[in-house]
């Protein structure tokens, strides 16, 4: 109310004023930093008082401005509110825009943050968060739950004698044959430099197996199928654990500490092969 009062003072200026622009400019931009004023009210306001202008000015017998001059205020009037509506109706857009804009860089560092920026596959922190929770959700539901290491076998030496670049288009290559063997639940991670982890939800051992034993293979039969150019054969190992009656982990550091054990089994039995936990020959 105070406020109204404030802006009637300043709708009178305009026609009391000498500076008729001045004057007008100033009205708008009180009436805009009003945010609950009605902008079509507030036209219909200063319409009004224009109208009104001869009849008081008779009724009062003053001259403060010609009929020209006063249909000249209300038409300018009227220009300064369209080009303010326009100018919010902009902001309004803009601040959408950003908006959307802001949450796409969001989630575009919510993924970078959870994917390792060689290979593209999920990093060890997103995996250790994940494991944490799906461990736990098979233990509570008595669901089968497999987790697997994969090591490539001698890679030193393929970065010696091909060089760096060419041991990280193989680690590459590795990691997408991996994820398409994969099913919608399984996640692969990379787990350290050459060493890939699988978590297999509500896949049990011997299902988790044969996936290894496939693995193997496909990455044996060569890893670098994109990349021709590099004539280049691995093979890699791997240990498997499983969540199960006979297997009764703690929670899921024992149960990758299991599967890290299958997998140095696996490289001592010779590398090229699989050891699931609680076996005692290699698979596959
Ligand atoms: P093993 O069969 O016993 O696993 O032998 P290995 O040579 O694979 O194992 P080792 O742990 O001795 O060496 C791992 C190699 O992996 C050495 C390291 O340079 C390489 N490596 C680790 N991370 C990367 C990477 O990001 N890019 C490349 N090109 N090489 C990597
Ligand atoms: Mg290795
Ligand atoms: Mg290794």
């Amino acid at each position: 109310r105070l406020f109204a009062v404030a802006l009637s003072g300043f709708i009178a200026d305009v026609w009391i004023e000498h500076d008729k622009e001045a004057a007008l400019q100033r009205v708008h931009s009180v009436a805009e930093s009003w945010p609950d004023l009605d902008h079509d009210e507030f036209g219909a306001a200063v319409n009004a008082v224009g109208e009104r202008m001869a009849h008081l000015q008779e009724l009062y017998d003053i001259r403060l401005l010609s009929e020209d001059e006063n249909i000249a205020i209300m038409e300018r009037s009227k220009e300064l509110q369209l080009i303010r509506n326009l100018r919010s109706i902009k902001e309004a857009v803009d601040v959408q825009q950003k908006a959307a804009n802001l949450e796409a860089i969001n989630q575009d560092l919510m993924d970078r943050v959870a994917h390792d920026g060689l290979t593209q596959v999920y990093n060890r922190a997103h995996f250790e968060q994940v494991i944490a929770e799906e461990f736990e959700q098979a233990r509570k539901l008595a669901w089968p739950f497999t987790v697997m290491l994969l090591d490539l076998d001698h890679f030193k030496a393929v970065n010696d004698t091909y060089g760096h670049q060419v041991g990280d288009e193989v680690l590459k290559s590795v990691a997408h044959i991996i994820k398409q063997e994969l099913r919608g639940d399984d996640l692969v991670a990379r787990y350290g430099g050459e060493e890939f982890v699988v978590v297999l939800p509500g896949t049990d051992e011997e299902g988790a197996a044969m996936l290894g034993k496939r693995l193997l293979k496909k990455l044996a039969a060569g890893s670098v199928a994109d990349y021709p150019e590099f004539a280049v054969s691995i093979t890699a190992s791997a240990g498997l654990a499983a969540l199960s009656k006979a297997n009764i982990f703690n929670n899921q550091k024992e149960l990758i500490r299991a599967a890290d054990r299958a997998l140095y089994a696996a490289k001592l039995a010779g590398r090229a092969c699989m050891m699931v936990y609680g076996e005692t020959a290699p698979r596959g």
